[in-house]
């Protein structure tokens, strides 16, 4: 029996669905069920993969390759789950499916309408997952806030979800703001009474309310919202502005949220608390010493665009002591005058994933930077890439040298496209999404940080580094320190002669959780840490 929990937005957009989502999920984990989480985005966009970041923020890649939304990367640190293709779904996916099957005639000569054929289309990616998963709650995310034209037909599909399901096995939990009039300090109910109205009038009556305001909600105020939105004052609970979104379940738990939802379900807790979360919170909130580490990328002044990043490099701060004071560097700003003055005093550098032109040479700098200096270095997909580039101009000589991302006509295309990926027209298809293997050499430091031979990481580039430049790279100080061996691609290189110059051509920020540092993070924190210390 699987148990359905759906989470709407009202008022605002942007006061933590997901965290609160991804919050719940932790807590009903906690208390001994599976869970699987999901989120549906309401824009056309099959998916959110050739969205520009400054659109949507960081592109979240699944194990099985699925480019996604940001909020999933906030489910799996919370839940520590690997999700799937199956947990993302947006109106342009529902959309395609459907349009694909008329085609087909599997429709068998019926009018196709958004109700029932969309809605049906999107209640089987609730029911999917739910047989798929075979976890014992499934919660789903709605994307938007209510009101919105284009989420009606989720809305009408999950108002049918709990229509033809049993009372006690579906839960409806609706996020809304609670604002204070400028100049006042008054908080003030209507919005949400009226979200509340808004979702009443689409046939849904929501179970628990869950608000956030810069004030702490009072007696008074869950009086108010409880009577206006017909729910008990103990499904009104607030999500409090904390210095750490990990303590936003901790914050829920305090309220008795757990419980409730359990009460709802009809479900007992499987298990005693587990307390490793708690830990966790307890521990990360003790560091107390700053390092400083420089993200040179070129979508700095979007901080969300590298969230995964982000949140690897401070959690992997958090757990060896130290708040990691994140200082993000345009890399587009950064030239042959300015790098040393711009790169001086990091503990250490990292230069993250990207992709198009603008920006490169700032990042080929901040290799250079790092190599000349011994500031421990971590590059990350293009940052890896770009120190190839550096290291092939710089140390080996061949000025010219560069991704032919950039530029197509270089004599020496030290990254470049695979062959088979070549003369692939649909941008989409072409990128190495997902899961794959990486065996790592003996008596590397990439090897010594995660302890094992055989690793799989999660990719999402076109490019590679190209294997005619490996014996030259190799002659220079350069350690291919982690291959695929079935397709002969280069994952993971290092410098043999500086204290930590370490990049791989995949994306260990999605797997990094609070509660599990990736190694790789935490091999460039202790590092950096070293460094800071000994200068
Ligand atoms: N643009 C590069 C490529 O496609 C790097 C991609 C990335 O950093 N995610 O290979």
């Amino acid at each position: 029996m699987t148990k359905f929990i759906f989470i709407t937005g009202g008022v605002v957009s942007g006061i933590g669905k997901g965290i609160s989502g991804a919050s719940i999920g932790r807590l009903l984990k906690d208390k001994g069920f599976s869970v699987f989480m999901q989120k549906f985005d309401p824009y056309l966009n099959v998916d959110p993969g050739t969205m520009s970041p400054y659109q949507h923020g960081e592109v979240f890649v699944t194990k099985d390759g699925a480019e996604t939304d940001l909020d999933l990367g906030h489910y799996e640190r919370f839940i520590d789950e690997e999700l799937t293709q199956k947990s993302s779904i947006t109106t342009g996916r529902i959309y395609s499916s459907v349009i694909k099957k008329e085609r087909r005639g599997d429709y068998d000569g019926a009018t196709v309408q958004v109700i029932p054929h969309i809605t049906d289309e999107i209640k089987k990616a609730v029911y999917d997952v739910a047989k798929e998963s075979e976890a014992d709650i499934i919660i789903t995310e709605i994307g938007g806030t209510i009101g919105d034209i284009e989420s009606l037909p989720f809305i009408e599909a999950i108002r049918q979800v709990h229509a033809e399901n049993v009372k006690e096995d579906v839960l409806f939990i609706h996020t809304t703001l609670v604002p204070t009039i400028p100049g006042s300090d008054e908080l003030k109910t209507k919005p949400t009474q009226h979200s509340f109205k808004e979702l009443m009038s689409l046939g849904i009556k929501t179970n628990i309310i869950i608000t956030r305001s810069d004030g702490y909600l009072t007696d008074d105020i869950k009086d108010k919202i409880s009577l206006f939105c017909d729910v008990p004052k103990q499904a009104i609970v607030q999500s409090e502005n904390v210095n750490l979104i990990y303590e936003v379940p901790l914050t829920f738990k305090k309220q008795g949220l757990d419980e409730y939802i359990l009460h709802k379900l009809d479900l007992k807790a499987k298990k005693d608390h587990d307390n490793q979360w708690e830990d966790m919170v307890k521990r990360f909130k003790c560091a107390d010493k700053p390092l400083n580490i420089g993200l040179v990328g070129k979508y700095t002044e979007l901080h969300d665009a590298y969230l995964s990043v982000a949140n690897a490099l401070l959690d992997a701060g958090y757990e060896n002591g130290h708040i990691v004071e994140i200082q993000w560097i345009d890399s587009s700003k950064i030239s042959e005058v300015n790098y040393k003055e711009k790169l001086s005093g990091l503990d250490g550098i990292i230069v993250p994933g990207g992709f198009g032109r603008r920006g490169l040479e700032g990042m080929v700098l901040a290799s250079r930077y790092a190599r000349e200096t011994n500031t421990p270095f971590f590059g990350i997909c293009l940052g890896m890439q770009m120190a190839v580039v550096d290291i092939a101009r710089n140390v080996i000589g061949h000025t010219d040298a560069h991704t032919t991302e950039c530029n197509p006509d270089t004599t020496n295309p030290v990254i470049d496209m695979i062959e088979s990926k070549k003369n692939v027209e649909d941008l989409g298809s072409t990128l190495r999404l997902g899961n794959y293997e990486c065996r790592l050499k003996d008596g590397t430091k990439i090897k010594e940080m995660y302890g094992v031979d055989e690793i799989v990481e999660r990719h999402r580039h076109r490019y590679e580094v190209n294997n005619a430049y490996i014996e030259q790279l190799e002659e220079n100080g350069v350690v291919i320190s982690g291959i695929n061996e079935e397709r002969g691609l280069v994952e993971a290189i290092e410098l043999k002669d500086h204290p930590h110059f370490v990049a791989c051509q995949f994306h260990p920020e999605f797997t990094s959780r609070p509660t599990k540092i990736h190694p790789l993070f935490n091999g460039f924190i202790k590092k950096s840490i070293e460094n800071k210390d000994n200068r």
